[in-house]
């Protein structure tokens, strides 16, 4: 799917398996983000992606990922203004509430929980949101960056450092997260964290859960990103992490900023010097024409004759 806007293209591209797991409680989704244009408030369309990995007994993580996809995609594409920080926190406090109860109605066994990143594109500006450990990854200029923080017990003590970047690799709690989305009625002050970016042509942006990054080393993920268009990066990329042997569910959302071609003008007049068709076609034409005059020429001398 495309998004044309007044600068930058932005291609996209999800997927999404089971992976090592008989059920996939991760989601994803892709949206067009309508522009605003309503008073004062003027904003280019836009494109939302959003990854959310679900956690619970019983396929309720199932059923939270899903809420969470798609409580943002109805604040976004709904009723969307300018302010995309602020529609994204409303949105994360309102898939945090659904959750909750939708837990606390099916009962104390039925507490659920959900990771959720979201990138929303309008123009070449993108804010990207993040509750959990699925986490957004930017390459630029072939140079990967880690967007988001995990919101998980291995990530506090690689910040504090008791633990480094490979010991929190190989883990046996990597997994256990320190935020996530309907677990508790309210979701943390802090939360979601925001990142606010203007995009550049030739940028990827990357979001992934868990069951992608802990078997998919950082230069793989780059090439396959930088060789594909989004599509196939994301199709491939879960096929990788298949490959190395993930537990988990695994998913994937690619997103390509390519520049927006200008079509030049074509000026009357101007472009016979610039070695287009018309440069040939012209001459070409008056030739046909002259060859055409000296055989009328010519038959008309012969039957007269
Ligand atoms: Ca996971």
């Amino acid at each position: 799917m495309d998004e044309g806007n007044n600068e930058v293209r932005i291609a996209v591209g999800a997927a999404t398996d089971a992976g090592g797991r008989d059920g996939n409680e991760d989601a994803v989704l892709i949206a067009e983000i309508p522009p605003v244009a309503r008073g004062a408030e003027i904003a280019d369309a836009g494109t939302l992606m959003a990854l959310a990995d679900g956690m619970g007994g019983h396929q309720r993580g199932e059923v939270a990922s899903k809420l969470a996809i798609e409580t943002v995609q109805a604040a976004l594409v709904s009723n969307p203004h300018t302010d995309m920080a602020l529609l994204l926190k409303q949105a994360f406090r309102e898939a945090n509430r659904t959750i909750f109860r939708n837990g606390r109605e099916a009962g104390d066994g039925a507490m659920m929980g959900t990771t959720l990143v979201v990138a929303a594109t309008r123009g070449k500006y993108v804010t990207i949101a993040n509750v959990g450990d699925s986490r957004a990854y930017l390459v630029r200029a072939n140079r990967l960056t880690q967007i988001t923080q995990d919101h998980s017990l291995v990530a506090e003590q690689v910040s504090q450092g008791t633990l480094t970047q490979q010991e929190a690799r190989e883990s046996p709690h990597r997994n256990i997260v320190t935020h996530a989305l309907g677990q508790r009625e309210k979701l943390d002050q802090k939360m979601p964290n925001i990142f606010e970016l203007t995009l550049l042509p030739e940028d990827r942006l990357l979001l992934c859960s868990d069951g992608f990054y802990d078997v998919v080393e950082d230069d793989d993920f780059v090439s396959v990103l930088l060789r594909n268009d989004p599509d196939s990066a994301a199709r491939r990329l879960v096929e990788l992490a298949n490959e190395r042997g993930t537990t988990d569910n695994v998913s994937a959302v690619v997103a390509e900023v390519t520049p927006v071609r200008v079509l030049e003008p074509v000026l009357a007049g101007a472009g016979a010097d610039r070695g287009g068709l018309g440069t040939y076609l012209v001459p070409a034409l008056v030739l046909l024409g002259a060859v055409v005059f000296i055989a009328l020429v010519i038959l008309a001398l012969a039957l007269l004759g």
